[in-house]
């Protein structure tokens, strides 16, 4: 059994869609992932095989099956691979760190752009704020976990944004 015979045999059976990211999977970016890495002795059979995008598979590398799984589940039921243009994907502990940072700028940016535009009626408090930034994010299709929320609001307040007094918040954007 060749990989390639193994991969055109999953394709088949996935409908050519990626395992994880359920994105069509052009043959190009396809490649087989051991859920079970052959360096913990997982097996070459279809029952421990998926196919997948090339970059999912480069970050998943040889991670234990545990380890997978948590990936999985960090991404909340919106996965998507990491983008074949990062040539830069390397160490995979680095993309996810790069990843994550790369979310939290763009959600920083949105929220910072919204309350600008806001003028004189912006969220006097943080609550409201933070309701505010979620309803920004929704709009741009990036919502934040409560956790998330908070550290932006940190975030905010580390660059000197917004100054938090009790419950009370001013704006030097
Ligand atoms: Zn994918």
């Amino acid at each position: 059994m060749t990989i390639n015979k193994t991969l055109d045999r999953l394709m088949f059976a996935q409908g050519n869609l990626c395992f994880f990211c359920g994105q069509t999977l052009p043959k190009s970016e396809a490649s087989v992932e051991h859920l079970v890495p052959s360096s913990r002795a997982g097996s070459n059979s279809d029952d421990n095989c998926v196919a997948c995008c090339k970059t999912i598979n480069h970050l998943l590398g040889s991670m234990s099956l545990k380890e997978k799984i948590k990936v999985v589940l960090n991404q909340k039921s919106v996965f998507k691979c990491p983008s074949s243009t990062k040539s830069t994907v390397t160490a995979k502990g680095n993309n996810v760190c790069q990843d994550a940072s790369a979310t939290q700028t763009d959600s920083y940016t949105i929220v910072l752009a919204d309350l600008k535009k806001r003028g004189a009626s912006r969220p006097r408090k943080v609550e409201t704020l933070k309701s505010t930034m979620q309803t920004a994010l929704k709009n741009a299709k990036t919502p934040l976990t409560d956790t998330q929320l908070e550290s932006l609001v940190r975030r905010l307040q580390a660059e000197g944004k917004i100054t938090v007094e009790a419950t009370k918040v001013h704006y030097s954007l």
